[in-house]
């Protein structure tokens, strides 16, 4: 039987960057669940329609590969709509399955927030990956501009760390699927460690 491993966390966390090192390492398939919120969101956005109307449910439903394969899933206003999307209990329970039946057979690595809560409670390992706030709004703002030397950094990284902070609090009063470390999961604080030690203290986990 292959490995199922669930990788649950805050954006900004390096959660996905320690999912796709954990699927190279260990030849499995790998999913990021916050892109299927963030294709939803992102069609929503091009479709006008309203968060809590018919038509996004219906957007989840028809959701395919190609919708969240997309490159234009990581924008500020992506995130704020991904995260309005993702409140919607029938929006999560139309991605259920689909996430679900993303590891049959070969195994996964999927990262999310409910992923050892709600996709996979019975997953072989359960990570939990945290970062201070300060931390989390630098890797996105890296994420979003890629230039070290951008003068105007400081104050882009203010406003990044301002959007998180609205997001993770509308992600944690959410009525469903409010973000929590599933009960048996370990928890990797990857504030003061490289992404390679990040990978090697997960894989120490995973060996034990
Ligand atoms: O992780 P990422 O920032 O890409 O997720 C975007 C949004 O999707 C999050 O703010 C969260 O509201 C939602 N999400 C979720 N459950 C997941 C993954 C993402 O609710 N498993």
């Amino acid at each position: 039987k292959k490995l199922i491993i669930a990788i649950d966390g805050l954006s900004g966390v390096g959660k996905g960057t320690l999912a796709k090192a954990l699927a190279k390492q260990l030849s499995l398939p790998y999913l990021d669940t916050g892109l299927l919120y963030r294709a939803v969101g992102r069609k929503m956005l091009n479709a006008g329609v309203a968060v809590e109307s018919e038509a996004v449910i219906h957007i989840a439903e028809q959701l395919s590969q190609k919708d969240w394969s997309r490159d234009d899933l990581r924008t500020p206003e992506v995130d704020k709509a991904a995260s309005q999307v993702a409140a919607q209990p029938k929006v999560r329970a139309a991605l259920l399955d689909m996430q679900r039946h993303f590891a049959t057979q070969q195994g996964v690595v999927m990262d999310g927030r409910d992923i050892g809560t709600v996709i996979f409670p019975s997953a072989d390992i359960k990570l939990f990956v945290i970062a201070s706030a300060k931390v989390r709004a630098e890797r996105r703002w890296l994420q979003y501009t890629k230039d070290p030397n951008d003068p105007l950094k400081t104050k882009q990284i203010e406003k990044i760390a301002a959007e998180l902070s609205e997001r993770d609090e509308a992600d944690a009063s959410r009525a469903i699927a409010p973000l929590r470390p599933a009960e048996d999961a370990k928890i990797i604080d990857t504030d003061h460690l490289s992404a390679d030690a990040v990978l090697a203290q997960a894989l120490e986990i995973i060996h034990r």
